[in-house]
């Protein structure tokens, strides 16, 4: 086997929190967080609990402008996932600062 250091960071994102993740094109940090709702096209620079806390206001019914139902739908099948040590984990992974604006 050879292996061939490129010298770059690569990010070692856990296979079940991809899905949260849009990664930068040389793939050294999270470029963005995303919704992981099939159909959603939600993304943030906020962060990761940015992500939940949308999640958790499109899956309340009583808040009738936001709910989604495929949101509830989710967010019931993987409640215990998309927990707030999840989010930490997430958040242990680099990622752009808020600022960061593409030129
Ligand atoms: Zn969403």
């Amino acid at each position: 086997m050879i292996i061939i250091f490129t010298g770059k960071m690569s990010l070692n994102i856990p296979e079940n929190l991809k899905k949260y993740c849009i990664v930068a094109e040389d793939g050294s940090i999270i470029d963005k967080f995303k919704c992981p709702v099939p159909g959603c096209t939600f993304t943030t620079r906020l962060g990761p609990g940015a992500v939940r806390m949308h999640v958790l206001i499109k899956a309340d019914p009583l808040n009738e402008s936001r709910y989604c139902p495929d949101h509830e739908t989710y967010w019931r099948a993987s409640e215990s996932e998309f927990s707030v040590d999840t989010v930490r984990a997430l958040a242990r992974i680099p990622y752009r600062p808020v600022s960061y604006k593409k030129e």
